[in-house]
């Protein structure tokens, strides 16, 4: 029978707990003031792959956003495609977000405008504030917007509570020599060999951490393997070479470029590179693993596994690993329980899947010493989404310590006490030094 008071007492004190948010994709509150908002706009991030994967057309999804077309009409398209998503995670996370913040019980014929018309009255208030300090109590996140699509101003929000993620993938992904003339201009520099390409690196490191970026992340599962193997300069060198030799057929408009297997000795020595400089900065590493938002990604490439090199090599850098490694979890967790300088990173994982979260917590507290997991990142373009993932994530995690409290593995107070470490302090420890 369920302990209705321990269950409330727990539920209370998690509900109150400042978070450190490890993971953010939130863009200038001044930019999203100049977007339009309306209801299809909370599902234009996580929600539109199970739009697609529930088999939205590409040009129906487009039409969404396109003010030209009447929002009855839009509804119209939307609306069967609403009903096949109504289940998944990622829907009842923007529920949540839209029952506490609009008052508005469910997304349906006679509130769409309605909560369309909410959304767009947000613009004229501190709306940033109200949803991430007032009503989610996170103190602290780190945001990454660099090379991010659709985000127009990547610079550092100008907020007190965000930490910059310094991204280098499009350094790293160099391919043809377009790449090269792009970097030049924008830098205002000459690139003859790889020797002047990792200047070029170390002066934006230099400048990065001038401007207070202090996390370095690598985002490049997304494109391949994260297995960087160990790499000679000459090996890197002699590919960089080859871009040297790449053609490029005028009014065609077609050039060439190096294909992905070619590329991948330079990528990868790029990739030990800036970790080593991560080092020199005292910079944690955030990298992705696991599960790739959109549809028709390649997870077979994103295993933590590959990364163990990296962790023995680099015993001073502090590897924070995301979205729990899942779907190889597991493997993650067994990396995390071994390496000091390994932190297991919840961030996404609420929003794929409650009892996944749950799953892998009730996993993890038994597994991995308590200050290696931090237990939230929104991982959101969508603001509003950040409140409802925290709502969701504090949930999880009072059902799981009140099942634990109840087995008498933990006491309430080291219920309360492991809440309070894997939310704030856990991160506070590593990224506020
Ligand atoms: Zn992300």
């Amino acid at each position: 029978m369920k302990d209705k008071k321990l269950f409330d007492e727990i539920k209370e004190a998690v509900s109150s707990l400042p978070i450190f948010d490890t993971h953010e994709h939130l863009m200038h509150e001044e930019e999203r003031r100049q977007n339009e908002l309306d209801v299809f706009y909370l599902f234009s991030h996580y929600a539109a792959s199970d739009l697609v994967s529930s088999g939205m057309q590409e040009n129906e999804y487009s039409m969404l956003f396109d003010r030209e077309i009447s929002i009855e009409k839009r509804w119209k398209i939307f609306s069967r495609h609403l009903e096949n998503i109504k289940n998944t995670s990622y829907t009842k996370t923007i529920l949540e977000a839209v029952k506490d913040l609009f008052g508005i019980d469910d997304i349906n014929e006679t509130t769409y405008e309605q909560l369309s018309g909410k959304l767009e009255n947000t613009k004229s208030m501190n709306w940033y504030d109200y949803v991430l300090n007032e009503g989610s109590n996170i103190k602290f996140m780190v945001n990454f917007i660099e090379n991010m699509p659709g985000i127009n101003n990547q610079k550092p929000l100008n907020r007190k509570d965000s930490i910059a993620v310094k991204n280098f993938e499009d350094i790293i992904s160099v391919c043809c020599m377009e790449d090269i003339f792009k970097f030049e201009e924008k830098y205002g520099v000459n690139i003859y060999c790889l020797k002047d390409y990792l200047d070029l690196i170390d002066s934006i490191v230099e400048e990065s951490a001038d401007q207070g970026y202090k996390v370095l992340k690598i985002v490049i599962a997304y494109f391949r393997t994260i297995r960087f193997d160990e790499t000679s300069f000459s090996d890197a060198d002699a590919v960089f070479t080859k871009l040297f030799k790449l053609k490029d057929y005028g009014f065609f408009e077609k050039i060439d470029f190096l294909s992905k297997d070619e590329l991948k000795p330079l990528q990868d020595y790029l990739v030990h590179y800036l970790i080593k400089k991560a080092i020199e900065k005292s910079w944690p590493v955030q990298i992705h693993t696991g599960l790739l938002n959109g549809n028709r990604g390649d997870v077979s490439n994103t295993n933590p596994c590959f990364l163990i090199n990296l962790f023995l090599k680099y015993k001073k850098c502090r590897f924070d690993i995301f979205h729990a490694g899942f779907p190889y979890s597991s493997e993650l967790i067994t990396i995390a329980k071994q390496f000091p300088n390994v932190y297991f990173d919840f961030c996404w994982i609420q929003q794929v899947s409650f009892a996944l979260y749950g799953e892998i917590l009730n996993l993890a507290i038994e597994t991995i010493p308590s200050n290696k997991i931090f237990a939230f990142g929104g991982d959101n373009f969508i603001v509003e989404c950040t409140y409802g993932s925290q709502k969701k994530a504090r949930k999880i995690i009072s059902d799981v310590l009140y099942k634990k409290i109840t087995e008498n593995y933990f006491s309430f107070d080291e219920a309360v006490k492991f809440a309070e470490k894997i939310l704030y302090h856990n991160p506070v420890e590593v990224y506020l030094y």
